[in-house]
């Protein structure tokens, strides 16, 4: 019975802690901001499936390849490439190690592209949304160098690995291990690796570029239409 009651008592507390750690009126507050951002990185996205497929025509192998998938499969197995656990289906997600977006500038070719878990693709957004990384070069390194050793001791990366491995040796091979797979896949397709890293600023420039101009495109056509409409608000007012 008292067994019992410590779960119940538990559980709520563990429900008022998740309650709490989300702010609803910070989640409405940032809402608009967010759809207008969203369609730049989309297009930022578009854009670089776009270079990617010119790359992948011209070095002869796109990440459906089988000669890649085996590649993926022989490195990982089935498992998620960060951290190692069996891959369920709906459970995984196709993994960009450099993540497609303004600040990774990540590209859908051999040697970038892989499977992980849904969790650990989600976890691994707060590195991939980073302007500048300092635990390493590049996002999926960041994402494997939370190790507890140089970040604060809130950072939620450090906790989610702590969370799956509590042994600390164990924790430290592991996220080891995982580098030097990944490691190896990329060196096994380097002429897409290093092209994409030689091109990267070039691209970045133009990505950064796309995605002001179409904030700033956004923002004035939105504008220009809500004035078009030229409704009457009045019947909105507040009366006495
Ligand atoms: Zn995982
Ligand atoms: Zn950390």
């Amino acid at each position: 019975m008292v067994a019992w009651v410590a779960i119940c008592w538990r559980s709520s507390e563990a429900r008022e802690e998740s309650r709490m750690s989300f702010d609803s009126t910070k989640a409405l507050r940032s809402a608009t901001g967010r759809a207008k951002s969203d369609v730049a990185n989309k297009l930022v996205s578009m854009f670089l499936h776009e270079v990617s497929r010119r790359a992948c025509l011209a070095g002869g192998m796109t990440v459906s390849n089988p000669d890649y998938l085996r590649a993926v499969v022989d490195a990982f197995g089935h498992r998620c490439i960060y951290c190692g656990r069996d891959l369920e289906h709906d459970r995984a997600a196709v993994e960009h190690l450099d993540g497609m977006n303004r600040f990774r500038v990540g590209l859908h070719v051999p040697g970038n592209v892989a499977v992980s878990c849904r969790r650990c693709n989600n976890e691994k957004r707060r590195d991939d949304q980073k302007p500048c990384l300092t635990l390493a070069g590049s996002g999926w390194e960041s994402f494997l160098s939370h190790d507890g050793s140089r970040c604060s001791v809130n950072c939620k990366t450090c906790t989610y690995w702590s969370a799956i491995w509590p042994d600390e040796s164990e924790k430290l091979m592991t996220l080891h291990e995982a580098c030097d797979r990944i490691r190896l896949l990329r060196k096994s397709f380097g002429r897409f690796v290093s092209w994409s890293e030689l091109a990267r600023p070039a691209i970045q420039h133009r990505v950064e570029g796309l995605y002001r101009a179409c904030q700033d495109f956004a923002t004035g056509e939105i504008d220009k239409l809500t004035s078009e409409l030229n409704f009457d608000f009045s019947a909105l007012k507040v009366t006495d």
